[in-house]
């Protein structure tokens, strides 16, 4: 099999080459943390970060719904 190393599903990191997964934040060899790579996701760290935040939000809201409602 003489197939070239493309980064398309198997995202590669830019420093020392590891084979970092579609979603992971950090290179797992050198911990670099990717920058988003090719259009891949529309949310960058601080999109997650909102979405968490978001999350986070309707989790709360959540809890003192069904602890009011007791
Ligand atoms: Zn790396």
């Amino acid at each position: 099999m003489t197939a070239a190393p493309q980064p398309q599903a198997s995202p590669t990191c830019v420093v020392c080459g590891a084979v970092v997964g579609p979603d992971a934040e950090k290179c797992p060899s050198c911990g670099l943390t990717r920058p988003t790579a090719q259009g891949g996701s529309v949310l960058g760290r601080r999109g997650l970060w909102l979405l968490a935040a978001m999350l986070l939000a309707v989790y709360v809201i959540v809890l003192l719904i069904v602890a009011a409602a007791r």
